[in-house]
């Protein structure tokens, strides 16, 4: 590759996005270094058009994948997959055996012969273009049935990851932009809908992949998946710093504690606790906020229902839905006894109580009452002990992620000259897909659209290729019956001893 420094503004977009690290941006100029593989990720960012390809003649080409880096002696290509050895271009990790994931994957193998693959696609390689078999096809004999496993590191463009963020702060709008700012905003996600206190981020695929933030969004995504913490932003403004299994900070808060349920939940559960607590427990929740001594389990208990009115829009008894925000529990409710909409004065004693707390416990405020008003005071021993329960029933939050993909071209028809019947095949359940082992959720209806739990699969077996798409370990496991049925690519079967016993797989 090569550059025209005439035309470079220093932009340092390039240096960004280069999958290999090798472009410098000094006193406002570019400059290429040893390892380019022509890979063209830096023309297809550069504003000025500075670059123009130049591959020496001895740099031999990848054929793997759509990209064809062309690598130099001792390089790696894009994906950071590939190596030039001695002029030949290889793998460079083994082919991973299915007993060397299983402690991670922790599926079992309750599924009979086909529920488990003879060995994992974790580096296997890709063939290319889609029409060749996959490089690794393996028969062996399970329960005395023999079966197939089909292996491949598959590209797959029509991809991204959903992230679990437990908490109960605000995040956003549902259906809000998210963006990370990588030499300017981009555009890399958007709020999906909350699911049951923990906000689900959509990062990712296809049409975000193909757009003019793609790559960005690629590479954040990757780090991301590495385990590395990624700092994203909601278009209205909310800033999260987010890693694989670690606890969710949210607007420079970090959030400890998942909710056990919402308000009305929370009050259902513990209401034993929340009777002795105080005269009156008022759960704050963005979803639900619960009212005991109005709600059915403090009626069931023989809470003498308090004269305390809710605000909010009353759902069913003690039930209410409050205004979101970025106030308590999730709600807008800054000072908790805002909460309230009205307090029946006649009925209300010197010393009455009030217990006001978040789902998690994380906020709480107690109050007596004196003269005319709630004036906040130490809380009870009970308040206290029902708090510790309530605290002590949360997990802890995290951030955890599915990978959701569809698998196409080469990752259907490395197995079959006729993908249609593959893909029913997995549908009828004759066909078990494993990504790195691990087992996915298939999504009903037509192609093999999946969700995989991320953390599933062997920690540095998800590459990125600068398509841009990502790149998976997938296993397609059958009898050897319903491959031939389904036009399997029957002259490339090989015994899986010989693949395993081979250091380099056989390859
Ligand atoms: S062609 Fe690829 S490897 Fe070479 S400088 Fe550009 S982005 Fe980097
Ligand atoms: S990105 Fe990887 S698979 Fe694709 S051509 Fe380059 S080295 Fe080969």
């Amino acid at each position: 590759m090569k550059i025209d420094p005439d035309k470079c503004k220093g932009c340092g977009l390039c240096e960004e996005v280069c999958p290999l690290s090798v472009i410098t941006v000094r006193d406002k100029k570019a400059a290429i270094g040893l390892g380019c593989v022509e890979c063209k990720t830096c023309m297809k960012v550069c504003p000025e058009a500075a670059f123009t390809p130049e591959a020496p003649a001895d740099h031999p080409m990848c054929t793997s994948c759509p990209i064809m880096c062309r690598i130099p002696e001792g390089g790696r290509g894009a994906c950071m997959r590939y190596s030039n050895k001695k002029g030949e271009i290889v793998r460079l990790s083994r082919v991973h055996s299915y007993e060397e994931v299983v402690d991670l994957v922790r599926e079992g193998t309750g599924a009979g012969p086909i529920g488990t693959p003879l060995i994992t696609g974790i580096g296997s390689g890709t063939t290319y273009p889609d029409f060749r078999p996959s490089p690794f096809i393996v028969s062996g004999v399970k329960d005395g049935v023999d079966i197939v496993t089909v292996v491949t590191e598959a590209p797959l463009s029509y991809s991204g990851v959903k992230l679990k963020v437990d908490t109960d702060l605000h995040v956003g709008e549902e259906g809000k932009k998210i963006y990370v700012r990588r030499k300017g905003k981009r555009h890399i996600g958007h709020l999906c809908t909350e699911e049951y206190g923990s906000k689900i981020l959509s990062l990712g695929g296809v049409n975000i992949l193909t757009s003019k933030d793609g790559l960005f969004a690629a590479r954040v995504l990757h780090e991301f998946l590495q385990g590395k913490k990624i700092n994203v932003e909601v278009e209205d403004g909310t800033k999260l710093e987010l890693a694989l299994g670690m606890e969710p900070e949210i607007g420079g808060i970090v959030e400890e504690r998942m909710r056990v349920g919402c308000g009305s939940a929370t009050t259902g559960l513990f209401a034993p606790y929340m009777f002795d607590a105080a005269d009156e427990v008022i759960v704050l929740d963005g979803h639900i906020t619960g009212l005991f001594s109005e709600h059915p389990s403090g009626r069931y208990l023989g809470k003498p229902r308090s004269p305390i009115q809710l605000t909010g829009q009353k759902s069913t008894e003690g039930r209410y839905f409050l205004n979101k925000g970025s106030g308590w529990g999730g709600t807008d409710i800054v000072n908790p006894l805002d909460a309230i909409k009205d307090v029946d004065r006649t009925s209300c004693f010197d010393g009455m109580t009030l217990l006001i707390t978040e789902t998690t416990g994380r906020r709480s405020a107690f109050y007596r009452w004196k003269k005319d008003r709630f004036v906040e005071n130490a809380p009870t021993a009970e308040a206290i002990r029902f708090l510790d329960v309530l605290k002590d029933s949360c997990e802890l939050s995290r951030v955890s992620a599915v990978f959701a993909a569809g698998v196409g071209g080469s990752a259907r028809a490395g197995v079959t000259k006729n993908p249609i019947e593959l893909t029913r095949a997995v549908h009828d359940g004759k066909v078990s897909v494993t990504i790195g082992g691990a087992r996915p959720f298939i999504f009903p209806g037509g192609g093999i659209n999946f969700l995989v739990d991320v953390e599933k699969i062997k920690h540095g077996s998800i590459y990125v290729s600068p398509t841009p798409s990502f790149v998976l370990p997938v296993e397609y496991t059958m009898t050897l019956d319903t491959f031939r049925e389904i036009g399997g690519h029957i002259e490339a079967v090989r015994p899986v001893e010989e693949v395993l016993k081979k250091k380099d797989g056989g390859r």
